[in-house]
């Protein structure tokens, strides 16, 4: 017999009816014969009352909060999602029990809003599973040895599902979205978006960390630690989805450079002139930035000129950590980045030149670019993303079968 985590998204358990077809995924899996491990979101999107923006706005109205308040209001979400799901299950007919990310043993950094997970003791849910209970738990949360409650980051309950897999030797971990599985393409940007079958984890990581919302990049690098399958499918439907795996556990067929394009949207460039060879001051730039937690993308550094990109919303901070420094910093807000990203493209030539020419053709302007052996990334205003990303995607192909 097999542990199964399956992971249900915001929008997987936003309703009634949906909730019963989370019921359905649950009780299909324990007829193969599996212990299921149940992992949920807060239920639902920004509006709908329990969802983490929701929840969010609620305090940033009140008042000033911290970041230990937000992350504090934030996990009430996926308790909330917890009884709501666990009641479902047990009305079915399940003996489940609802948990919080700490009494499922998730112990976490002290890093609010982007805590990282240091420790996961799987004994207590080993013994819930060994009395034919289903544990429910709650995503996107830890607790540091503090005593605090932390939060995972933005889409944080995918960490939680791939760090209890890990914990718990599971066979597979299931992240059940509204999608069929990762695209080829964020399908509300470009409609003709095609499903990955299979897909290597160093591919999904690079999409996932440039910006396919679809899976969190951390739950990925924890499975690829200990090889432990991660399937991304739809709660709606009973389609295979995407099984992210090993390469060498299946064959790369595809013979194409690029396998998916990704974008982030509001990002802001940051150009700043400095005489040249001066050292220090480069140095002071990039250590205050570090120092204010800001993080920078895309940099790109000469003598004359020193060019990254950041958050659009850490603006501000960035603004702050600069200012008693002896240079002008320009922003540039309303950008966006789009990358192409494919193991194939590893030592072929001319991808890039491509990358240019679909651009050219659509009419996009590249502000700057960088790449990696599985990634090119353009900079691009945020106006041209929808027609950058469609473009990219016909002229690799993935448009077509
Ligand atoms: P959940 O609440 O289930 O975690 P998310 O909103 O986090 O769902 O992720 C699913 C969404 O990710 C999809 O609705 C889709 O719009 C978006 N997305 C972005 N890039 C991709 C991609 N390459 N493949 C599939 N979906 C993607
Ligand atoms: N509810 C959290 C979020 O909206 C975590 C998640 O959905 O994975 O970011
Ligand atoms: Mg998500």
């Amino acid at each position: 017999m097999a542990t199964i985590v399956q992971k249900f998204g915001g929008t997987s358990v936003a309703t009634s009816g949906m909730r019963e077809r989370v019921v359905g995924k649950v009780l299909a899996c324990q007829s193969q014969g599996h212990d299921v491990v149940v992992v949920v979101s807060a239920m639902g999107r920004l509006g709908e009352p329990y969802a983490t923006d929701t929840l969010l706005g609620l305090v940033n109205q009140a008042g000033t909060p911290s970041a230990r308040d937000r992350d504090f209001v934030m996990a009430c979400g996926e308790l909330v999602s917890c009884a709501v799901m666990a009641s479902t299950l047990r009305k079915a007919g399940l003996n489940p029990l609802p948990l919080s990310g700490w009494q499922a043993g998730i112990m976490t950094d002290n890093t609010f809003g982007d805590a990282r997970i240091t420790t996961v003791d799987p004994t207590y849910l080993q013994s819930l599973l060994k009395q034919g209970i289903v544990p429910v738990v709650a995503g996107f949360q830890g607790a540091s040895s503090e005593g605090n409650i932390t939060t995972l980051g933005r889409g944080g309950s995918d960490t939680t599902a791939a760090a209890l897999g890990v914990a718990l030797g599971a066979a597979n971990v299931e992240i059940y979205t509204d999608v069929e599985g990762i695209m080829t393409a964020d399908p509300r940007l470009v409609p003709e978006a095609k499903v990955l079958s299979f897909l290597d984890y160093g591919e999904v990581f690079q999409m996932a960390s440039q910006g396919s919302k679809v899976i969190h990049p951390r739950a990925v690098e924890l499975a690829m630690q200990r090889n432990i399958p991660l399937v991304v499918r739809s709660t709606f439907s009973d389609a295979p989805g995407t099984t992210i795996a090993n390469a060498v556990l299946y064959e790369n067929k595809r013979g194409q450079p690029v396998t998916a394009v990704a974008h982030i949207l509001q990002v802001a460039r940051v150009s700043i002139a400095t005489p040249s060879d001066d050292g220090a001051l480069e140095l002071d730039i990039f250590s205050r930035l570090a120092e204010a937690g800001v993080s920078v993308d895309l940099i790109n550094v000469s003598p004359e000129v020193k060019r990254f990109i950041i958050p659009e919303e850490a603006a501000d901070k960035a603004r702050a950590a600069l200012r008693t420094l002896p240079l002008t910093a320009e922003f540039r807000c309303g950008c966006a980045k789009v990358s192409v990203i494919g193991t194939g493209m590893r030592g072929v030539p001319g991808v890039m030149s491509r990358v240019v020419a679909a651009l050219r053709e659509a009419g996009v302007r590249i502000l700057q670019s960088s790449d990696s052996h599985l990634t090119i990334s353009v900079l691009i205003d945020q106006g041209d993303v929808e027609a950058a990303t469609q473009a990219l995607h016909r002229h690799f192909g993935l448009s077509t079968e």
